[in-house]
């Protein structure tokens, strides 16, 4: 089967062998898979030597493993790339996406192939949705992204009312955005250099866009929440600046490996700054994202603006670089 992988930091097409059971497991062949800004990060080399691409898989179940009870062949599914072990002390602490174990379980070979299998951690611990049968392959793919996006939420005691400003148009801002506004968001303003990607933020429920390489900091006194969904590292400087004191400052996008935070620290204590990362989502993050998705409460459809065969995954890589025409790309088998 066609798969696309990273090999010694490089993105390759290659012919694997078709996933085999081997107990409490299941195969799913790929029907849509979006390709995530941290993909990219990957394939560019900035994330480290190591990395498997494609996390935002759905398909069609082609075979489980006996005893595996809940599933069956056929049936459409969402399948997160990443569980926790829910034992551990960090898991009892609630915080799920930092346990041990929960970047050492994955998809195999990841979800840029035609089949994956879903090792037995993953089946057992709630990471395979079925679709309900109104919602495509392709939406389902923003299921963790959006899943993304709440736990992101989650963590920065928003309340209703609040202020935000979003500086990175792409899927995920956009899908923040949009979680904001149904949230009950006040005044949301996005940033983004792409006038196409800030035409989008405006039709997302924006009250304003702007570009941050051109427009000066806001002088509003600050915003209470801001969410950096850009890996450029300049955007968390800006935000710094642009969050209200005592506010909330959200990093979301991947930094680069290495990459330092070129920050006054006593500046960030007396202004009381509460920068919070936010990494990934979890059982019950994903399980909200697609009941929102499927009700239409945050829609998603409009976002994909482009599907690429598996066949074709390098060009998929390069039109991501196009932000004037692109937002979501969706890979598909
Ligand atoms: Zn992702
Ligand atoms: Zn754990």
């Amino acid at each position: 089967m066609k798969v696309g992988l990273l090999k010694e930091g490089k993105l390759v097409m290659a012919e694997a062998p078709e996933p085999q059971l081997s107990g409490g497991d299941m195969v799913v062949s790929m029907r849509a898979c979006g390709l995530c800004g941290s993909d990219i990060e990957k394939i560019r080399g900035h994330y480290g030597a190591t990395g498997r691409i494609g996390h935002e898989p759905a398909g069609i179940v082609r075979s489980v493993a006996p005893g595996v009870s809940g599933f069956s062949p056929g049936d459409r599914v969402f399948v997160h790339h990443h569980v926790p072990c829910y034992t551990c002390e960090v898991c009892r602490a609630g915080s799920y996406t930092f346990c041990p174990s929960y970047q050492k379980t994955n998809i195999e070979p990841g979800g840029f192939a035609e089949a994956f299998r879903v090792p037995p951690e993953n089946v057992g611990r709630g990471a395979v949705l079925p679709l309900p049968p109104s919602m495509s392959f392709e939406e389902a793919t923003l299921i963790e992204p959006l899943g993304c996006c709440l736990t992101a939420l989650w963590s920065t005691r928003f309340r209703p009312g609040d202020s935000a400003l979003i500086l990175g148009l792409g899927p995920i801002g956009l899908l923040y955005l949009r979680l904001l506004r149904t949230a009950g968001a006040g005044r949301l303003v996005g940033g983004d250099v792409s006038a196409f990607r800030r035409k989008m933020g405006e039709a997302s429920g924006a009250d304003r866009t702007f570009d941050p390489t051109r427009e000066p900091v806001d002088a509003s006194g600050g915003f209470d929440l801001v969410v950096v969904a850009t890996s450029a590292t300049a955007a968390v400087a800006r935000g710094f600046t642009d969050v209200r004191p005592g506010g909330t400052l959200n990093l979301f996008g991947l930094p680069p490996e290495g990459s330092q935070l070129p920050v006054d620290l006593q500046r960030l204590y007396l202004k009381g700054v509460r920068l919070i990362p936010s990494y990934a989502t979890t059982e019950h993050g994903t399980n909200r994202a697609l009941e929102l998705i499927s009700s239409g409460r945050v829609p998603v459809r409009d976002l994909i603006t482009h599907r690429v065969p598996l066949s074709d995954l390098p060009r998929a890589v390069e039109l991501a670089a196009q932000v004037e025409s692109t937002i979501k790309i969706v890979v598909t088998a």
